[in-house]
């Protein structure tokens, strides 16, 4: 397994990816929701890997959710960063993933955002979903 580490731009957020997919073979999606694509989010999950967001300053980790409230945006309340989402803890949590944008190593993730639309889903299947593809969750 590597691991990928990344961080808002001012370092108050913090996310460790872990997974033994090389980045050059991680499908790379573009979530066409209106959130994703105000940020131009590029969003990875590894099924077989964790994720684990920590907050390094205090109050720095913010969640937004909206619409059908079954993830949490996690978002830098300092810069405004926007890292990755979470499976709500209503549709269960313990789910997420990442936005390859805040990493390190952005550059080694080569596979062009493939644009996804899930507006179709019903709740069920979207969680349903999540729970399939979304990296589980670690502790930070
Ligand atoms: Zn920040």
């Amino acid at each position: 397994m590597a691991i990928y580490r990344g961080t808002c731009h001012c370092g108050g957020v913090a996310v460790d990816y872990e997974t033994a997919v090389p980045p050059g073979e991680t499908e790379v999606r573009a979530c066409q929701c209106s959130f994703c694509r105000m940020h131009g989010a590029q969003a990875v999950s590894d099924p077989g890997g964790k994720l684990s967001f920590a907050e390094k300053v205090p109050g720095a980790l913010r969640r937004y959710s909206f619409a059908l409230k079954t993830a949490d945006y996690i978002l830098c309340g300092t810069c405004g960063a926007y890292l990755g989402a979470v499976l709500s803890d209503d549709a269960g949590g313990g789910y997420g993933i990442v936005n390859i944008l805040v990493l390190d190593t952005p550059e080694l993730f080569t596979q062009a955002p493939q644009p996804f639309v899930y507006d179709a889903e019903s709740v069920a299947a979207r969680i349903d979903r999540r729970r399939a593809r979304w990296t589980p969750l670690a502790p930070a």
